[in-house]
């Protein structure tokens, strides 16, 4: 595999690195081989392009390849978009597979991989083409169930035994069972479980400024408390990302510092703002892909939740719920979700932010969305009707029967 550049990549550069950059466009189909800079067949790619150069149409090819895979459309390539360039070519059996921990090989035939996996049972964690330890473990627990050498690579020997096995689940659901099927497992109840809350900024970063003197930064960490709060008095553990004085260092820092909580749930906190002003209203991001295998279910169904809850109980616009690749979405191995709650920009937005209980309002509306998650098909509750009390009511009943105090007195 080949690591990725040190540097990103923009309009107006040149040189080897470009090349490579374009080459794979052409493989993704995102930049037409017929380009000029020749590009006739079969050649070595270091003079496939000449010197090309980092022009207009291919910023135009990466923007649409960005686009196509939820990453930030920028027209830049950096790391991620590097990474999933490089990735796109493999399908699986190209090449031989293996968990390598300095440097996580990323590609379509991970994907492949992870996907042909879950199909069979295992767990290699969330389909998102990076083949990290959950994968790792999967691949090695795929091949001691077949009595074949369990070393994690996945050569011609392992690509031969997925081939000589039936899929137990066909289609592309089998994820989304998966993930409903560990929720159910894993109970209704809040209690015992571990969310991550990422105040969005923080330290010297202070993200956006706004109307009525409301920071971004300020406000999300005020935010987080408010859900804390009500968390804790559910039993739930909730750890930040960082302190007020603190940054939480970059997405990834954020991500890795998530996984290495174990947490069940990542909520990250941000408010939009634009330019013009007039924008407005509430979104929120879960994982997924457009093209891609990669998509987390739970996180959608969060993130959809979270959505309603806060838009009934709050007034503010709907702005939809939206699938992302952002690393922090992406690289969680649990279902994170990022809630954009208003624009300080918009003036009606930051008067609603600026009144302490609409916060309030917001905090509930997490703690009922998460408490809904995890009610799964029983949640017949209607959104923004649920009161924590109610909740806790139909919780109670519900658990009623397995408790086991019915055998004993
Ligand atoms: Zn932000």
């Amino acid at each position: 595999m080949t690591p990725p550049p040190a540097i990103a990549l923009r309009r107006g550069d040149a040189g080897p690195a470009v090349a490579a950059v374009c080459e794979r466009l052409v493989l993704t189909g995102d930049l037409p081989a017929e380009l000029p800079g020749d590009l006739p067949g079969g050649a070595g790619h270091d003079d496939r392009f000449g010197d090309p150069v980092f022009d207009e149409r291919v910023e135009h090819a990466v923007k649409s390849f960005q686009q196509r895979r939820g990453l930030l459309v920028d027209g830049i390539v950096g790391r991620h978009t590097y990474a999933a360039l490089d990735g796109a070519r493999w399908t699986l059996g190209d090449r031989v597979l293996r968990y390598i921990p300095e440097y996580f090989v990323e590609g379509d035939d991970v994907v492949a991989l992870q996907a042909r996996l879950t199909e069979l049972g295992f767990t290699p964690g969330k389909v998102d083409g990076i083949h990290g330890p959950a994968t790792d473990a999967a691949v090695r627990a795929f091949q001691a169930a077949l009595g074949l050498e369990t070393d994690g690579t996945v050569g011609p020997e392992t690509m031969r035994a997925f081939a000589g096995l039936r899929r137990s689940v066909v289609g592309g659901s089998a994820n989304a069972l998966r993930e409903r099927e560990s929720i159910r497992r894993s109970g209704h109840s809040l209690s015992g479980r571990t969310v991550v809350v990422d105040p969005g900024h923080g330290g010297a970063d202070r993200g956006a400024q706004g109307h009525r003197g409301l920071g971004e930064a300020q406000l999300a960490l005020d935010l987080a408390r408010r859900i804390e709060g009500r968390l804790s008095s559910h039993g739930v553990s909730v750890v930040f990302t960082h302190t007020e004085a603190t940054d939480g260092g970059s997405d990834e820092d954020r991500a890795a510092f998530a996984n290495s909580c174990d947490a069940d749930l990542v909520l990250s906190l941000h408010t939009d703002h634009s330019q013009t002003g007039s924008a407005h209203g509430v979104a929120t991001y879960f994982y997924g892909a457009a093209d891609h295998a990669g998509w987390s279910t739970m996180g959608e169904h969060f993130a959809d939740l979270l959505l309603r809850e806060v838009v009934a109980r709050t007034g503010l616009t709907d702005c939809r719920t939206h699938a992302r690749a952002w690393p922090l979405l992406r690289r969680t191995r649990m279902p994170a979700v990022r809630l954009d709650v208003g624009y300080l920009s918009h003036e009606g937005d930051a008067a609603a932010l600026s009144d302490p209980q609409t916060l309030d309002h917001i905090a509930e509306a997490v703690v009922v969305a998460l408490q809904r998650v995890y009610l799964g098909e029983a949640d017949t509750s209607r959104t923004g009707m649920l009161r924590l009390d109610d909740l806790r009511r139909h919780l109670a009943s519900m658990q009623g029967v397995p408790t086991g105090d019915r055998t004993g007195s």
